[in-house]
């Protein structure tokens, strides 16, 4: 009989940020519930002591961290303080849809300034602290299926993710030989914060649930235990990949 590694996150210590709600929020539970001590990371601080209640009734081990990641000497000093990290759930992102010949440079700006520019210092900072530690971790970026490809009204967040897919595969072959495993996840449509405009319009969210072939949106959960997989010594050899949790949108 083979011995598996695991889908275990005992002993690790995680980081996530955009934890504060949403996809974000659901992988810092169930990275605690695998068992890893999670420290959750945005700038809404009753939305990340609520997650750590939370956490904490349920039996997991957590920590708030009220950070702004676009604030990159703050990021530096905060994981620099709270780490080393074991794993990096690198999820907070935005999005601001227009149509592309109205993409005004203060939209722009913002969203790839989250979206790519935090995410890259970010992932710098939670990888020194581990190969500084020389200690092999995990960081998980959160792509998109529009990592993958286009859609409307979505040319600066495509472009966005895109980067995320770009840097990842980069990150991953520079620092595998310290022993640590770069990905991204890409979810299709989930119902959060940062879609309710998209769903709140019933044309609208029939029209995005007809490009799924599965027939609904995904649900932070399954976005959330994906996250703990490929954290997990079971997805030890995944690395400078995407693994896609899009229902089949891709597949078309
Ligand atoms: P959400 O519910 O709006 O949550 C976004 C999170 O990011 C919040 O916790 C927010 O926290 C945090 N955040 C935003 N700006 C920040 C900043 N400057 N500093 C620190 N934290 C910041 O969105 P979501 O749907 O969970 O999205 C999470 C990730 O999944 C994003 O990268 C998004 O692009 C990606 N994604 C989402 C979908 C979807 O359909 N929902 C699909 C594919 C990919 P604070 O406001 O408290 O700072």
């Amino acid at each position: 009989m083979a011995r598996f590694p695991g889908f275990r996150l005992d002993g690790m210590r995680a980081l996530v940020t955009g934890a504060s709600r949403g996809i974000g929020r659901a992988a810092a539970e169930a990275m605690a519930e695998a068992g890893a001590h999670v420290v959750l990371a945005a700038r809404a601080k009753d939305e990340l002591d609520e997650a750590v209640a939370g956490i904490a009734a349920a039996g997991g081990s957590a920590e708030a961290l009220v950070l702004d990641v676009t604030d990159t000497a703050s990021v530096r000093a905060a994981i620099a303080a709270a780490g080393p990290f074991d794993a990096l759930f690198n999820n907070a992102g935005i999005n601001r849809p227009q149509p592309f010949l109205a993409v005004d440079e203060a939209t722009y700006d913002e969203v790839y300034g989250i979206n790519v520019r935090a995410a890259f210092f970010v992932a710098q900072a939670v990888a020194k602290g581990m190969a500084d530690a020389g200690r092999p971790g995990v960081i998980v970026n959160t792509s998109s299926q529009m990592g993958v490809v286009g859609g409307p009204n979505r040319a600066v967040y495509c472009g966005t993710k895109h980067a995320v897919e770009g840097m990842t595969k980069a990150m991953a072959v520079e620092l595998a030989p310290h022993g640590i495993r770069v990905v991204t996840v890409g979810p299709t449509f989930v119902e959060t914060a940062l879609t309710a405009a998209a769903f709140a319009d019933d044309a609208a969210r029939q029209s995005v649930i007809r490009r799924i072939p599965m027939g609904r949106p995904a649900t932070v959960e399954e976005i959330a235990q994906t996250v703990v997989f490929l954290c997990s010594p079971a997805a030890g050899m995944v690395t400078g990949t995407h693994l896609l949790v899009d229902g089949g949108w891709t597949a078309q």
